[in-house]
């Protein structure tokens, strides 16, 4: 079974002014100069998903959302719909990442009601999932993070484009990463979950990893088993860095 082609997305969180644009501007030119294996995106906070889907048109960098509602429209204050981030340039979006998970109470009913409607939108949804530091001592991070995605992949995914991003809650923005050996014990087990849930698209399908990715680490995670891309924090803002990163995959 081929894998699809590994995906590097960068999470810029809630950073990012126009000048950034700069940032993902070198990113676009080193990646239009010397294609690389992997896709390349870059997520940006919403106020700059439009001038960037502008900046970067035609160069091969797609851009993401890093959230969206369930709902199309409607009296939901300061919230982006799917269709939204669809109108305004982006092909992919982020979803169920633990920063929103532990800050909003996002359930896996709600990521998978999240993801059904990127699906609509057509948009590709990178569907996040990961233990934190008490359910990995405890010795809980595999029925954690399978249950996570069993919970928040909606069945309207089968043979459609959708990864996973497994990201250890303990290893973003901290420094720390997991070994080898527990990042890939982790991702077996997903795989195993999305072969069961999507037969051979499941077996295809890229699980990211994320956490702590750097230029430094980035070629030994990316070789490993079951690994097909990055989720990339911290070290997406800079170009150098995340041109580091794509370069290594
Ligand atoms: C993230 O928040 O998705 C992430 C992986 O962050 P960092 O790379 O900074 O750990």
């Amino acid at each position: 079974m081929t894998a699809l082609r590994p995906l590097i997305a960068g999470n810029w969180k809630m950073n990012g002014l126009e000048l950034s644009l700069d940032e993902a501007r070198a990113v676009a030119a080193a990646v239009e100069a010397r294609p690389p294996a992997a896709r390349v995106a870059i997520c940006p906070p919403a106020t700059l998903v439009h001038r960037l889907a502008e900046a970067l048109g035609g160069t091969g960098v797609e851009v993401g959302g890093q959230d969206c509602r369930a709902e199309s429209s409607g009296a939901f204050t300061g919230d982006v719909s799917a269709e939204m981030l669809t109108d305004a340039g982006a092909s992919l979006v982020i979803l169920g990442h633990s920063e929103r998970r532990a800050g909003y109470g996002e359930t896996d009913a709600l990521v998978a009601a999240k993801a059904g409607a990127a699906h609509r939108a057509a948009l590709e949804p990178i569907v996040c999932v990961g233990e934190t530091r008490a359910e990995r001592e405890a010795g809980r991070t595999l029925d954690i993070v399978t249950g996570q995605v069993r919970g928040s992949l909606p069945e309207v995914l089968g043979g459609k484009p959708f990864a996973v991003a497994y990201e250890p809650v303990w290893a973003i923005g901290t420094g720390l990463t997991p070994t080898s050996e527990q990042i890939e014990e982790v991702h077996m087990a997903i795989r195993e979950v999305l072969t069961a849930m999507f037969g051979d698209h499941g077996a295809r399908v890229p699980i990211l990893y994320g956490g702590s990715v750097k230029p430094s680490n980035a070629g030994e995670i990316l070789r490993l088993r079951d690994v097909g891309g990055a989720l990339v924090g911290g070290a997406s803002l800079k170009a150098a860095d995340f041109l580091g990163i794509i370069e290594a995959a």
